[in-house]
């Protein structure tokens, strides 16, 4: 299934309102906390760092990153990235949920730089996101910059929603896939795909 909407509308911050930091300070006031107090007297600020850190992706695109980064090459075997680690917040409750990816794609007659590869996946993290979307939205440009044969991939998160509240899981896992184009159509590339990244005595680890 295609997912129909793609690529969230980056926002670019407005400078004339209120800053984050203030907005913080009211926060640690509503939960009860004293916001005047040593240990916490610079948290407004350092939050609004860390938060505008971990939402950056709104910043950036897929063109600034990609920037010419594509090679025409006769390769028509797989490319895989595996284990690209990512940390992202989830857009329901803003609390992190982390993991890694696995990014495969079959050349048609371009490839692209290999570092290029987690970066997507960074831009996208670095927003507000819900699993399922983040992994589409991965696949989706992939497809869209280098027109494959196909795309394939899968993602292997935990959410401290999950963790720290509600069901309070520690140890579930959620996955999340995405296959695109040979990767859906043909089982061979699929199953090809699903070995490479379930192999577990590969040189790095
Ligand atoms: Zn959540």
């Amino acid at each position: 299934m295609k997912p129909k909407n793609s690529v969230v509308k980056v926002m670019p911050p407005k400078l004339d309102e209120e800053p984050i930091a203030a907005l913080m300070r009211k926060l640690l006031v509503k939960i009860g906390e004293d916001p005047s107090r040593e240990g916490l007297s610079r948290t407004p600020e350092r939050a609004e760092k860390a938060l505008r850190f971990l939402t950056s992706g709104y910043e950036t695109n897929v063109e600034t990153i990609v920037n010419g980064a594509l090679f025409s090459e006769k390769v028509d075997e797989m490319v895989i990235i595996r284990d690209i680690e990512f940390y992202s917040m989830c857009e329901h409750h803003l609390l992190p949920f982390f993991g890694t990816m696995h990014v495969a794609y079959l050349p048609k007659d371009k490839v692209i730089g290999l570092s290029k590869i987690p970066r997507i996946v960074d831009m996208f993290a670095r927003r507000l996101q819900v699993q399922e979307r983040l992994t589409q939205e991965v696949a989706a440009t992939l497809e869209r910059v280098l027109q494959p044969r196909g795309v394939g991939v899968i993602c292997e998160a935990r959410h401290f929603c999950m963790m720290m509240r509600g069901v309070e899981k520690q140890h579930s896992g959620t996955v999340t896939s995405a296959m695109l184009g040979a990767f859906r159509t043909r089982k061979a590339t699929r199953d090809e795909f699903l070995s490479l990244v379930s192999q577990k005595n590969h040189p790095f680890v």
